[in-house]
């Protein structure tokens, strides 16, 4: 069930990589990166700048989805921001984004 978020989050990393390769170092400038809900079907992007993108991934059980893209099911929501909204995956959900965090590798 966190198969799909962590997967995306995976691809995101890619695009953060490639679009800091692309346009420098700059943490104000935005990319966009897949939304990370738990809908396997969701392809919709969300606008962040890196330095946005940056402060999610320092949690490792943290997503970034589109408002409304919210399973209370799996996961608790941590704030609400203009475009998009941050959820921290609970319980085996957590443990599971946890264990596979391609930050912590
Ligand atoms: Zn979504």
């Amino acid at each position: 069930m966190t198969e799909n978020e962590t997967l995306f989050r995976e691809v995101n990393e890619r695009v953060d990589d490639t679009a800091a390769d692309f346009v420098g170092a700059d943490e104000d400038s935005t990319c966009d990166y897949f939304c990370e809900c738990a809908n396997a079907d969701c392809t919709f992007r969300v606008t962040l700048t890196h330095a946005q993108y940056a402060s999610l991934r320092a949690d490792p059980r943290q997503f970034v989805v589109l408002p409304m893209h919210f399973t209370p099911e799996v996961e608790t929501l941590v704030t609400k921001n203009e475009g998009y909204w941050l959820v921290r995956k609970t319980g085996d959900a957590g443990e599971y984004a946890e264990r596979l965090d391609p930050r912590s590798r």
